[in-house]
């Protein structure tokens, strides 16, 4: 899929932009979040340009398991086993940015519900 010259994270994923990179593959880019809300805090995102995860699921099924297999290896790789795995789907329920992006957040307690 074309990237969307528009898109932050499309820039990201091009390089054209800095982030810290966790890490890569043919299919998803995984970097620091730049306002970090826990002591871990990635966030995966497919190469391909879709809005949202609903946009990207109907695209690529098998992206998620992609993602949650990133997921997984850098959260070890930090040394956590347990983790929260967040995808703002909406404008309504916080997504800022409207390319699909997969929030890995680990190191502190945290809440149910969400707020
Ligand atoms: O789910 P939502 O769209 O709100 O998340 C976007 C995330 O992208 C935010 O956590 C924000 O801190 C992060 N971000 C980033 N690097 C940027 C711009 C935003 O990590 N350059």
């Amino acid at each position: 899929m074309t990237p969307d010259p528009d898109c932050l994270f499309c820039k990201i994923v091009a390089g054209d932009i800095p982030a810290e990179v966790v890490h890569q593959s043919e299919r998803t880019v995984a970097f620091r979040d730049i306002n970090p809300q826990a002591p871990l805090h990635v966030l995966v995102v497919p190469r391909a340009h879709e809005p949202n995860a609903a946009a990207s699921a109907q695209a690529d099924a098998a992206m998620f398991a992609e993602i949650a297999t990133t997921a997984r290896s850098v959260a070890t790789a930090e040394g956590y086993n347990d983790y929260r795995l967040v995808f703002n789907t909406g404008a309504g329920v916080g997504q800022t940015v409207f390319h699909t992006h997969c929030h890995l957040l680990a190191g502190r307690p945290m809440t149910w519900p969400p707020g």
